[in-house]
């Protein structure tokens, strides 16, 4: 398991841009996500989820995935759980001070960051880790909150032009319409 774990750090870059295209694919899955029930898919994917991490980077399942601010280290193999660098006992050769045979997390986490596109997200503050998270889906966690995000985004540029128009809105709610349209009502969905 730790040879796989030191096998993702060194290919820390092919696995952030995997990442991205499974988050892209979840996202776009939103629509579906939602008529389903995110409550309903949250066992299925988390057990997914954790098969997978498990394998390639010793995950435990904390919730809150940071992988992509780790240099796909995860944090929560250090013995101290440190998630935010490491601490002042790392031994030469950046061996880790509680279990002398293993390398510093963090020290792992800051090669793997080296070689990402995104790797300056090492330097984000992290918050503590939230206890009553774990064991749930952090990739569903992420998608949804993408998701919301976008949908957000677009009400927003909408009741802007509306706000920018109230004219036309009134004349012409066509021109300016609050109303959310149907998918394929818009170009890009086509
Ligand atoms: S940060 Fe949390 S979810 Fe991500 S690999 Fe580590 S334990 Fe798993």
């Amino acid at each position: 398991m730790y040879r796989i774990r030191l096998f993702a750090i060194r290919h820390s870059r092919s696995f952030e841009w995997i990442y991205k295209r499974v988050e892209r694919v979840m996202i776009a899955l939103d629509p579906v996500l939602g008529r389903i029930g995110y409550e309903r898919v949250e066992r299925p994917i988390a057990l997914v989820e954790k098969c997978v991490k498990t394998v390639l980077f010793d995950c435990k399942m904390c919730g809150q995935c940071v992988l992509s601010s780790t240099g796909m280290s995860c944090p929560m193999n250090c013995p101290k759980q440190l998630r935010n660098g490491p601490c002042g006992g790392v031994r030469p050769g950046g061996f880790c001070e509680v279990k002398p045979e293993m390398k510093c997390v963090w020290a792992l986490a800051w090669d793997g960051a080296s070689r990402m596109k995104g790797g300056a997200q090492i330097h984000t503050v992290l918050p503590p880790v939230e206890r009553n998270l774990e064991g749930s889906s952090s990739w569903l966690r992420v998608s949804r909150e993408k998701a919301a995000h976008l949908r957000e985004a677009r009400e927003k540029r909408r009741t802007a032009i509306a706000d920018a128009f109230p004219d036309a809105r009134k004349n012409e709610p066509s021109a300016a319409p609050l109303a959310e349209e149907p998918t394929r009502a818009t170009k890009g969905n086509k």
